[in-house]
């Protein structure tokens, strides 16, 4: 049976937080969902209350905070099941991908996981999904073969290219606009090792070590992921010695192929300046969150992003490097390659003529407001505007995620379809308290 905790009542708190710190939900009712049934009681009683309604499973990608209304919390929902024949893997609305990872490793089986395995499996794809393997495979929204969803009015819709070809299109890429997704069914790949890990290199050359690493990036292979971030590490223990307290530029790879192969990729690399820090090996695929360490405990942090066809280092290192006014993690993530085609069922993942991702992190730790470091950002993308496309959905989260930056996301007559569309399904825009597409204004 569905359980509700009101606020002030015990475990509100524990329920209501997550990764994304800098934005706070305080709802009046948080529906704890286990199954499909309690997201559809959940979306019911939204509707007929017409109050607005969060999802949350892990809040890695918290946007707008929800101030009343509803939040519905999937992460009890991690069942996971791999079709070793089929090679897809079914996966519940709350299942991290460390969760599937672990299924699928012992069939040598992989899906399009990221960065971060912590991170919510179901949000990834539904947002579009850059992957480690995404060079070789596309974007994980375009391998999702099936969705379970509860649409704004309720309904517990199984939605394929077949039997619901517009909602399909919509919830790949449109994430949660359109309902809550209760599980997905997606494609798996022959991956069970991967060569990856991180070249660190002193910040003193950082200019150098882009330039390097740009011209490499022009005739890789596409099982080979990489991105290079520019960054002051903390002065903390936890931080290996050589890169502690230091500003460094790291460049993460991760081949999907024979470790010799990938070394000999490598070697313009490890030849173009002295590392600081090498963690290159052959691991299982099961380990890939090691290669980016991306940290685990909730963070407020202002995450915003550009996709480009084209970067200029020089602009770059002026606006984001060691002395710009905040600190700025800066990512280039290299793009191409199976991201660059078509996907075999359209999705409304959009700008797929990107190279390059240029995404940028600042924590709020107080110490700056919100507003500062977003100019700052601003001018970091401001100075790469001859290369810029758009935006990546998944990189957009906290306050910087505004209803101008979500449709910069899409392409625009796509963004008018995704507005056409949430007219039909969601005319209230009960579920607004996310990286919102408001209704069109008439269909
Ligand atoms: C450290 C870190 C590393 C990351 N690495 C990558 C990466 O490599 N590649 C990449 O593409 N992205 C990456 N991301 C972005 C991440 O994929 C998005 O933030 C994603 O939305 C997180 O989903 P979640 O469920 O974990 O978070 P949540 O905050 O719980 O959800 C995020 C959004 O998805 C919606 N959502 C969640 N579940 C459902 C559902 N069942 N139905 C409908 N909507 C739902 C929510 O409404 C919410 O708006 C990273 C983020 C972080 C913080």
């Amino acid at each position: 049976m569905t359980d509700t905790i009101r606020r002030g009542e015990a475990g509100y708190d524990e329920e209501r937080t997550g990764f994304q710190a800098a934005v706070e939900h305080r709802p009046d009712l948080i529906y704890t969902a286990e199954n499909a049934a309690d997201i559809g009681a959940a979306v019911e009683f939204a509707a007929a209350h017409r109050l607005p309604v969060a999802v949350q499973a892990t809040g890695h990608g918290r946007s707008v905070p929800a101030s009343g209304g509803v939040l519905i919390s999937t992460r009890r929902m991690t069942g996971v099941r791999v079709h070793k024949d089929a090679r897809t893997a079914s996966f519940g609305a709350g299942a991290r991908w460390d969760q599937v990872i672990d299924e699928c490793a012992p069939h040598g089986l992989a899906p399009l996981s990221g960065s971060a395995p912590h991170v919510g499996a179901v949000g990834y794809t539904l947002g579009g999904g850059l992957g480690l393997l995404s060079r070789q495979h596309g974007y994980a929204a375009d391998t999702v073969r099936s969705i379970e969803v509860v649409t704004p009015d309720g309904v517990l819709r199984t939605v394929t290219a077949d039997t619901e070809p517009d909602l399909f299109w919509t919830l790949r890429g449109g994430r949660d606009n359109f309902g809550v997704v209760t599980g997905l069914e997606v494609e798996l790949f022959p991956v069970a090792r991967l060569y990856g890990g991180g070249l660190s290199y002193s910040g003193d050359r950082a200019q150098f070590i882009v330039d390097t690493y740009l011209s490499w990036t022009e005739a890789l292979p596409e099982p080979m992921a990489s991105s290079l971030a520019l960054a002051r590490f903390p002065d903390l223990p936890v931080i290996p010695e050589p890169i502690r307290g230091r500003y460094v530029a790291q460049v993460r790879i991760a081949y999907a192929g024979e470790p010799g192969e990938g070394a000999e990729l490598l070697a313009p690399l490890r030849a173009a300046a002295p590392r600081l820090l090498e963690t290159v090996r052959d691991m299982p695929y099961a380990q890939s969150g090691s290669i980016h360490n991306d940290p685990v405990e909730p963070v407020a942090t202002c995450n915003t992003n550009v996709l480009l066809r084209t970067l200029d280092s020089a602009a770059l290192l002026e606006h984001a490097g060691p002395d710009a006014p905040v600190p700025i993690i800066a990512e280039i993530r290299h793009l191409g390659g199976a991201l660059a085609r078509p996907p075999a069922v359209p999705s409304a993942v959009g700008h797929r003529d990107a190279s390059y991702l240029l995404s940028l992190v600042t924590p709020l730790d107080g110490s700056t407001g919100f507003e500062t470091v977003d100019a700052a950002h601003h001018r970091v993308h401001d100075g790469q505007r001859r290369g810029v496309t758009g935006r990546a959905l998944n990189f957009l989260s906290g306050p910087a995620a505004t209803v101008d930056r979500v449709r910069e996301a899409y392409e625009p007559e796509d963004h008018r379809r995704l507005q056409r569309l949430k007219a039909q399904y969601d005319p209230d825009n009960l579920f607004r308290l996310n990286h919102n597409i408001p209704p069109a204004a008439s269909v």
